[in-house]
């Protein structure tokens, strides 16, 4: 968990990549869903280039589908998921009825001058979903991917007046879900303002 600009997408990526796990991103699915124009795209679609969150019946269904598909087997990172107090009680009843435990929630601890900082500099990637930055990380070919050679792009919901709406929407809603797992017992605190590399090595000593 962790703000807007925090690093979860970054950060799950490629935790996901060093332990083997399936990496389940809600943003991403909710973007691949827009961009190949999908009933799930098409209603998700406003709500989203308006910086407020999908309906929780929408990515609660979306992210049930998901669990069950078979990479998961080995255990799976949610990334962007739960976003509020009634998704999380969504997710403990999905949970309990599969018989799955939550490890850690690992909340992203970030300041607002490196979120902004952040989310005015992102690149994404059309094909393979990947982040870079402009000054922290730039990919190697200008507009590039490193990865699969796509074109980058500016998401829409990281314009300026966009990026006010969602962190307005963190800090009512996502934002109490830290004392939501706090209070289970779950939750793990890791400052990221530091660059990805330094907070990557700080997840990877806590989940060992
Ligand atoms: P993200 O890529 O995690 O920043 O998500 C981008 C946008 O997708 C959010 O601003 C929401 O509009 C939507 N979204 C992603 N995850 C969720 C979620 N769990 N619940 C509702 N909307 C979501």
């Amino acid at each position: 968990m962790g703000p807007p600009g925090a690093g979860k997408g970054t950060q799950a990526k490629a935790l996901a990549k060093r332990l083997g796990l399936a990496h389940i991103s809600t943003g991403d699915i909710l973007r691949q869903n827009v961009a190949g124009d999908t009933e799930l795209g098409r209603q998700a679609k406003d709500f989203m280039n308006k910086g407020l969150l999908v309906p929780d019946e929408l990515v609660t269904r979306m992210v049930a589908g998901r669990i069950d598909e078979p990479d998961t087997k080995n255990g799976f990172i949610l990334d962007g998921y739960p976003r509020n107090i009634a998704q999380a009680e969504a997710l403990d009843a999905i949970f309990k009825q599969k018989g799955i435990n939550i490890d850690y929630v690992i909340n992203l601890d970030t300041s607002e001058a490196v979120i902004i900082q952040r989310l005015s500099g992102r690149l994404a990637c059309e094909g393979c979903n990947a982040n870079y930055h402009i000054k922290n990380m730039p990919p190697k070919k200008d507009m590039l991917c490193d990865n699969c050679g796509s074109q980058l792009y500016q998401r829409i919901d990281d314009r300026e007046e966009t990026i006010k709406k969602r962190l307005d929407v963190y800090r009512k809603e996502s934002a109490l879900l830290i004392q939501h797992y706090r209070e289970k017992n779950k939750l793990q605190q890791v400052s990221a303002d530091e660059e990805a590399g330094t907070v990557l090595n700080k997840i990877i000593d806590l989940v060992k």
